[in-house]
């Protein structure tokens, strides 16, 4: 069995090699995620707790009792992948590490592989991230709201607001918690309210800017407070409800996505930009623990 990784808060490069050193390492910790390890009850003959040996240089194990065989790929995007999967759970060591992302061509550099091997690799664990999100479960709490427009360049080349081919983006933020963002046709107020009724717990604490009428929410039964960025207002302290009304958490998170688009990326339309938001909300909401990242990833597979 594959130790637990949680053990270590930090998982450096050295640590990735040596807990995968190989392809058997890491069908190992497939089995030990999907099956909870190389013992369990047989699915074909039906022996409790029989034991399963790995068959050499195929990615299949074997039921001691009946020679049922196991493939713990089976059904996951590594299934049919001719890269090795040591290669796979780099790339998604490396998703998990950086702060930026990780571009096609720094993938193909890294893994030896084709730029088009690399990018669908790359694309492949975007969606893992938004599987492993879990996007079910409402925000609670204080949560911050701020819209960002994203991508897309002006013909006079300057960046900015309004410019073609530009993506309007929604950043929803727990302080300290989840955080999600989700692209938005427009800003009109029907369109505002249904990102906070689809993603945001009733009764709630709701920080937003100008953007959010006052009484667009507040009818809704949730607490909301705007900042008045156009006046230079960035932080609200509102004493009868003792609450901090301000969306830096999020404005930093667009301030990184933004720069991280620009130097990794270069340019993402608007029907990928769902995957790359839900890339870098993954990693902001777990950005306290790599290891359990990387699990959660496997996990999804
Ligand atoms: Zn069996």
């Amino acid at each position: 069995m594959t130790k637990s990784p949680s053990a270590s808060p930090d998982f450096s490069v050295r640590e990735f090699f040596q807990r995968f050193p190989d392809e058997d390492a890491c069908l190992e910790h497939i089995m030990a995620v999907r099956f909870g390890g190389t013992r369990f009850d047989c699915p074909k003959c039906g022996t409790v707790e029989s034991t399963f040996h790995k068959l050499q240089k195929r990615r299949t194990y074997v039921c001691a009792s009946c020679g049922h065989h196991v493939n713990p790929t089976a059904g996951t995007i590594l299934e049919n992948t001719r890269t090795p999967l040591v290669s796979w759970f780099y790339a998604i060591y490396l998703f998990c590490t950086t702060r930026h992302g990780v571009s096609g061509k720094e993938l193909q550099r890294q893994l030896g592989v084709t730029y088009k091997t690399a990018y669908r690799i790359g694309q492949q664990i975007r969606d893992l991230m938004s599987k492993a999100q879990g996007f079910d479960a409402l925000l609670t709490g204080h949560i911050e709201l701020d819209e960002a427009y994203v991508g897309g360049r002006r013909s006079d080349g300057k960046r900015g607001r309004g410019a073609p081919g530009k993506t309007i983006v929604m950043g929803l933020a727990e302080r300290e918690g989840r955080m999600r963002a989700v692209v938005i046709p427009d800003v009109k107020k029907n369109t505002l309210r249904d990102v906070v009724l689809q993603n945001v717990e009733a009764g709630a604490t709701v920080s937003t800017d100008e953007l959010y009428s006052y009484n667009l929410l507040t009818f809704d039964g949730y607490s909301h407070g705007a900042v008045k960025h156009g006046r230079k207002e960035y932080v609200w302290y509102d004493y009868q409800r003792g609450e901090n009304f301000h969306v830096n958490t999020v404005e930093g998170f667009w301030k990184l996505f933004k720069a991280s688009v620009r130097s990794t990326h270069v340019q993402i339309s608007g029907k990928h930009m769902q995957r790359y938001l839900d890339e870098f909300t993954f990693r902001a909401s777990n950005r306290h623990r790599v290891n359990g990242m990387f699990d959660l990833l496997v996990g999804a597979l």
